[in-house]
């Protein structure tokens, strides 16, 4: 569209569906991190963008099959979770999630002061154990300008 880029920065956070991954991130070391960075973008030329990582052509997204519900037993049916999530998924009356809405961008999961709204199932475990196998280790920023 016209725009120039000067920088990019793959930055860490902690990880919606499996939250033990990068827990507690960003951290004040990622803040350090990018608090520099912005000075560095903001004195920088264009960039290359070839030099910056990745697979091209990017590939689609994939479906994830999990879905947060709501924990009945927990949950104070105060209504938040339906009204923040951003795709209108959660049932404002029964608090069902609706599966072809929902995007499993947590929201729900974060608003929820109860946590009452999880994700549960034999998928979901055995997704989380290969997951946070594969991804426990810390990893840092990486910067591109
Ligand atoms: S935000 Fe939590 S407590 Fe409130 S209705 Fe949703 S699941 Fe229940
Ligand atoms: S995960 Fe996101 S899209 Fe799915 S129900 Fe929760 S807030 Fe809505």
């Amino acid at each position: 569209d016209g725009f120039e880029v000067v920088a990019a920065g793959a930055f860490i956070a902690q990880h919606c569906i499996f939250p033990k991954v990068a827990n507690g991130r960003p951290d004040a070391s990622d803040m350090a991190v990018a608090t520099d960075f912005i000075k560095r973008a903001k004195e920088s030329g264009k960039l290359d963008i070839s030099t910056i990582k990745g697979n091209r052509p990017y590939k689609k997204p994939g479906a994830v099959p999990l879905r947060p519900q709501t924990d009945e037993s927990v949950c104070r049916t105060c209504g938040v979770c339906a009204r923040e999530c951003p795709t209108g998924a959660i049932d404002p009356v029964t608090l069902a999630t609706d599966k072809e809405k929902c995007i499993t961008c947590c929201r729900c999961i974060a608003v929820c002061s109860s946590h009452a709204r999880k994700f549960n199932g034999i998928m979901y475990a055995t997704a989380g154990k290969i997951f946070y196998a594969q991804n426990s280790k810390r990893r840092e920023p990486e910067l591109f300008l």
